[in-house]
């Protein structure tokens, strides 16, 4: 096994956070782990700023494994390389 790279630890441990939606302005709370959140309020969709390694980590399936990494490219996060 090797170490995993901290950009993937938000992805791998939930945190909440707490996000402001652009249209409305309401308080949104996000679970790291969750991609996308829907505003209670107005319905937009407010994307998880993942900034994260494994857009373009070319070891990210092994790093945060194939479950999380298939979710991600299902959630367009990570782009299917050709
Ligand atoms: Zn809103």
């Amino acid at each position: 096994m090797f170490d995993k790279c901290p950009g993937v630890t938000t992805i791998l441990q939930p945190t909440i956070k707490f996000k402001t939606c652009p249209k409305c302005g309401a308080e949104v709370e996000l679970v790291s782990t969750d991609m996308k959140v829907d505003c209670d309020k107005c319905g937009f969709t407010i994307y998880n700023d993942v900034n994260s390694c494994v857009q373009w980590c070319e070891y990210a399936k092994e790093c945060v494994g194939e479950e999380v990494y298939d979710r991600l490219k299902k959630e367009q996060i990570i782009k299917e390389k050709e």
